[in-house]
């Protein structure tokens, strides 16, 4: 056995194992994950939760307490959801039930590269409708033209990176435009001033829409994502999945989390309150640009952004995300809105390295 390569998936042998960068710093704004964590309150009925659960027991597939909280939560049947774990593994279930070789995926870059990623991985054909480059809105028209033949459209809204809504009005005319299925990737939507397309899965029979406890629900390392579909369309993704992918500490937790969703409302609040400040001192420093978002993550771009990126880690121990080397994003980083403390330190040290006073 001389070439391992040789012997792989032709699309998996040219990938790298996926790094986060991740680096033991003080202040992480780095993964848009939620500095505040679970209010005390939840996090003391999670642990009874957890106290009660059976682990020597295999999780039930379908997760179906944490299901009930959701469909209550949103109004309509536990057999339009699907649990995951992480919405990434539903992605990855979507392609995998839907996908095939050569069949085609349209996403809007500069977003999430997961979408490329897994869609190629499993044979998929990416098609891109890239973003205008200064306000990154979607290309309306080049979209619906694109979508008519394709097999999956990804919108993201809020998108990651650069925080842009998609107007729900695109949604529905993409849904009539194309032949294949929309998935409207909602990760960031409790942040957002808008409504979610939820409400349109009963008109729409080819919406999926794609939501996390990871952001706003700050249960990134519980891994639980969830799609929302027509019946149909969620027995396909039930078909395809391991199993026992989403396990019962986290199937616990997360129905906690959910019905506790209220208790979440402040700290959500704070983090849109965080993001105004930090949008606003961030664009007080001379050079520095900012873009409007409508998640819990900033876009700007700065002179020498992947140096600045550098500093801010290794003199600040302050880890951001650097995007200076994507195509579309030039001089870009993504920074998460943190808790107060660490908002005022991200911005008093961009100040400093670029050689202002913070205002
Ligand atoms: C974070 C994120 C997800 C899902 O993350 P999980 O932690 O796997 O649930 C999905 N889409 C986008 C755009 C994201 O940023």
């Amino acid at each position: 056995m001389h070439d391992l390569k040789a012997l792989m998936r032709p699309a998996a042998a040219v990938l790298e194992p996926y790094d986060p960068a991740f680096a033991a710093v003080e202040v992480n704004l780095s993964s848009n994950e939620n500095s505040f964590g679970a209010p005390p309150a939840v996090c003391d009925a999670m642990a009874h939760a957890l106290a009660q659960t059976a682990a020597n027991r295999y999780p039930d597939p379908l997760a179906p307490a944490l299901r009930a909280e959701l469909a209550v939560w949103h109004g309509i049947d536990p057999e339009q959801i699907i649990v995951g774990n992480g919405g990434d593994e539903l992605i990855f279930n979507l392609f995998l039930a839907f996908g095939a070789a050569g069949a085609k995926v349209v996403n809007c870059p500069p977003t999430f590269s997961i979408y490329r990623l897994y869609a190629e991985l499993l044979g998929c054909m990416v098609a891109d409708v890239p973003r205008d480059p200064k306000t990154f809105a979607i290309d309306e028209e080049a979209l619906l033209a694109e979508a008519a033949n394709a097999r999956i459209t990804v919108i993201t809204t809020p998108n990651n990176p650069t925080g842009t809504l998609a107007p729900l009005a695109l949604i529905e005319r993409l849904c009539a435009a194309t032949e294949g299925l929309v998935l409207v990737d909602e990760a960031y939507l409790e942040f957002a001033d808008s409504p979610s397309s939820l409400a349109l899965l009963g008109t729409l029979p080819n919406l999926v829409v794609l939501r996390t406890l990871s952001k706003a629900f700050a249960f990134a390392g519980g891994r639980i994502g969830y799609a929302l579909a027509a019946p149909e369309i969620i027995a396909a993704f039930a078909a395809v999945r391991q199993p026992y992918s989403v396990n019962v500490l986290s199937q616990a937790a997360a129905a906690v989390a959910v019905r506790e969703r209220a208790a979440y409302e402040g700290i959500l609040r704070s983090i849109i309150e965080g993001r105004a400040w930090l949008a606003e001192e961030l664009s007080k420093i001379e050079g520095v640009r900012v873009w409007p978002s409508s998640a819990n993550f900033l876009l700007v771009r700065l002179p020498d952004a992947h140096s600045i990126w550098e500093r801010l880690r290794d003199e600040h121990s302050i880890l951001v995300r650097d995007f200076s080397q994507t195509p579309g994003l030039g001089d870009c980083l993504r920074i998460t809105v943190g808790t107060p403390c660490e908002n005022e330190r991200v911005v008093a040290a961009i100040a400093e390295l670029l050689g202002k006073d913070p205002s």
